[in-house]
């Protein structure tokens, strides 16, 4: 196939706003493609290469710039040899060669194939949003079941395989698409939960587990082999040998199992997030790393044991298998429970320990790759303040006619005022909308299609799980995960909480812990 119907195709993909003709359009490429094709384009037009690492920066395509080609000729088969060949080039003069190499490409593209190819190399034509589409768009052009084709990219971690496969095989290719060893998962993900309460109110009887906040690591074991890799899938083996000696450790044979890898201080306590990460960066002196961070991993599941996948069996045999494999100083520390003042402790435990929280999870439920689901649930530390309605946005869809989000603000003794924290729509009531899209109105200072500005009179408690530096607000704080709790009718805007507090709440969340 000629790259420039790929590029057509994703020019008219991009225009479109409606999923349905989205997905029309690139079945019908699919469907026209040969074996040895579909790989590259379901990579380009999800903006990825198949080839991991180029090497190539902006300063190499721009020197690679020449004039355009007048009639389309590339192949697509052409520009995958090309992109290898330059990707491969390495030693002395390497960018002088890959510029070479990437110049003759370049020449032999029309206008709109170079800007694509630009993009590409780039990475900047990179959409997470389109594999979704992607994957409906390949069960459609090969006549397979979308969620069965959702789940295989998930499994194999790779939507350019499956789509191989389904272009070989048909839907019968996707049987080959099961858990592999050494081929990455995609990572089961959890939702937020309010509190303690409200996880157990949706779970019942729930499996609880410390929420560690470190690097998420899938480790994959047969004989002495081992390879660890990353939430993102990449192999980061070589970076963390500690993980490497504890999964060779584990009885039994091939495994894969996944766990969260923290380095402790001396006192076990866990170091903060971005200290732990130091253990991933590029070039490393590994050695003396090791010796100033060791990692500790601690596992908390078990997707693959004796010769065959546990996704679909239920959490509490996973765990209970892990368990029965791992050395209890690098198991998660967890507990079933359905008792709310059990779980409200082992979080008390949790985060007096240091760590972030606690996760709860359904134990019947198998392990859904990928998904963010109401199977895993995170609750982490909760806070709330007392803060000052400044605006309001009118709601959409349901809410049209209410004011619904609404601009938090803190008191801000040094300037006077408030200053604004975040914005959020969550945890109102009808009955709530209903009151204050009244009361705001009677406050209105000004108003614009979208928002009402009000006095500054207003007082709720908000719940939020974190607070984040961000520049978009003036006090260069933002709240995250921030709900409504209840309006506070017996509180004054002058005795609502200042930015001072939240700027020793956020000392608090960041290091030095
Ligand atoms: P978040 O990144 O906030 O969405 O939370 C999910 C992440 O928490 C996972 O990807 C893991 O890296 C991490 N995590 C820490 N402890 C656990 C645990 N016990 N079970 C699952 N994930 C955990």
């Amino acid at each position: 196939m000629l790259l420039a119907t790929v590029v057509e195709t994703s020019r008219r993909v991009t225009e479109t706003s409606r999923r349905l003709e989205k997905i029309d359009l690139l079945a019908n490429l699919l469907r026209q493609l040969d074996a040895g094709e579909v790989e590259a384009v379901v990579a380009y037009l999800s903006g990825n290469l198949l080839s991991r690492r180029t090497g190539i920066g902006f300063a190499t395509l721009r020197e690679a710039a020449a004039p355009a080609a007048e009639v389309a000729t590339l192949e697509i088969g052409e520009v995958e040899r090309a992109i290898e060949q330059v990707s491969a080039i390495e030693g002395a003069g390497a960018q002088r060669r890959k510029r070479d190499t990437l110049n003759a490409l370049m020449a032999r593209a029309t206008r709109p194939e170079q800007d694509f190819l630009f993009g590409l190399l780039l990475g900047e034509l990179r959409q997470g949003a389109l594999e979704g589409i992607m994957a409906e768009a390949l069960a459609k052009a090969f006549g397979a079941d979308a969620a069965r084709v959702r789940r295989a990219a998930m499994l194999t971690g790779d939507l350019t395989r499956v789509a191989r496969l389904l272009r070989e095989s048909g839907p019968a290719g996707l049987d080959r698409c099961g858990v592999q060893l050494f081929r990455p998962v995609q990572p089961m993900l959890a939702e937020t939960a309010d509190g303690v309460e409200s996880a157990l109110a949706d779970l019942g009887e729930a499996a609880l587990e410390f929420k560690l906040d470190g690097a998420r690591v899938q480790v994959h074991r047969s004989g002495g082999d081992v390879m660890v890799f990353s939430r993102a899938l990449n192999d980061v083996t070589a970076a963390v040998p500690e993980v490497v000696e504890a999964a060779r450790a584990l009885p039994g044979g091939d495994l894969i199992v996944e766990g969260e890898v923290l380095s402790l201080t001396a006192a076990g306590r866990p170091q903060p997030f971005q200290i732990t990460m130091r253990r991933f960066g590029r070039k490393l002196d590994l050695e003396r790393m090791r010796q100033e961070l060791p990692l500790t991993p601690f596992w908390f599941d078990l997707l693959y044991a004796g010769g065959q996948s546990l996704l679909d069996e239920p959490q509490q045999r996973r765990f209970r298998e892990l368990s029965d494999l791992s050395a209890a100083a690098n198991l998660i520390p967890h507990l079933a429970t359905g008792d709310q003042s059990v779980a409200a402790e082992f979080l008390q435990e949790a985060l007096a320990r240091g760590h972030e929280g606690i996760m709860a999870k359904a134990p019947a439920a198998g392990y859904a790759a990928g998904a963010r689901g109401q199977s895993w649930l995170k609750i982490k530390r909760a806070h709330t303040l007392d803060l000052v309605i400044l605006a309001a946005e009118w709601g959409h869809g349901r809410r049209k006619g209410f004011l619904s989000n609404l601009h938090l603000g803190a008191r801000d003794t040094e300037k006077g005022g408030f200053a604004m924290l975040g914005k959020t729509f969550k945890g109102l009531t009808d009955d709530m909308l209903a009151w204050q899209t009244e009361q705001l109105l009677k406050l209105a200072l000004g108003r614009d299609d979208y928002t009402v500005h009000v006095e500054p009179k207003l007082v709720a408690e908000i719940a939020f799980n974190d607070i984040q530096m961000s520049p978009r607000y003036p006090a260069g704080l933002a709240l995250r995960f921030a709900r409504v709790k209840r309006y506070r009718g017996d509180k004054t805007p002058e005795t609502a909480d200042t930015l001072d507090t939240v700027r020793a709440l956020a000392a608090h969340y960041w290091p030095p812990k």
